[in-house]
């Protein structure tokens, strides 16, 4: 998957799961809106251009493929996919505006990790320590919205890049 389609100056735009590499996407997509009225989370939208994003505010990607099925030309693939692959490569990233490193103890986001991706290990004097766990992380998104101070996002990665974190990440100090 190519990662440019997803990074845009400092802000990150997330294409519709099973989405095809970003040049042939935006060849390909007609913007006709199928895939939008499809998704029952309501978390496609018209972004830049007319062509579909995700807006995690709105909710998770339940990667139910209901988009993927209406899309009639292509810019959606399954078939581009392995069977058992993840329709995107999306990981958890929380960034130091956390309220954890402020001594306030916040788990919103870990309370909506149905994977329990996101962890916490208490520390002496009542903080506690957010652990990331990448091997559990399918990048749903449902971990984005209830971050009260928007410290929570996704960021596409490679499998190289994946190899060579530790599978469990402290990102609390
Ligand atoms: S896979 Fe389902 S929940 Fe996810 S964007 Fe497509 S329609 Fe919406
Ligand atoms: S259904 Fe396919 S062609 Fe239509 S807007 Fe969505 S991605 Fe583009
Ligand atoms: S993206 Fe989904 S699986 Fe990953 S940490 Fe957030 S809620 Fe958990």
């Amino acid at each position: 998957m190519n990662r440019k389609q997803f990074l845009r100056g400092n802000k990150t735009e997330y294409r519709p799961p099973w989405a095809i590499d970003e040049d042939r996407f935006t060849e390909l997509c007609n913007r006709c809106s199928d895939c939008f009225s499809a998704c029952k989370e309501n978390i496609i939208e018209k972004g830049r251009g007319g062509f579909p994003q995700i807006n995690f505010q709105q909710g998770e990607c339940l990667f139910c493929g209901d988009c993927v099925e209406q899309c009639q030309t292509g810019a959606l693939q399954k078939s581009r996919y392995e069977a058992d692959a993840a329709p995107w490569m999306l990981k958890v990233q929380v960034s130091d505006k956390c309220l954890n490193f402020t001594g306030v103890v916040c788990r919103s986001c870990g309370d909506r990790c149905a994977e329990r991706a996101i962890r916490f290990r208490p520390q002496i004097g009542g903080k506690q320590k957010l652990q990331l766990d990448y091997e559990m992380c399918t990048g749903c998104g449902a971990c984005i919205a209830p971050c009260p101070v928007q410290a929570v996002k996704l960021i596409p990665v490679s499998e190289s890049w994946l190899s060579e974190q530790e599978s469990l990440l402290e990102v609390c100090a």
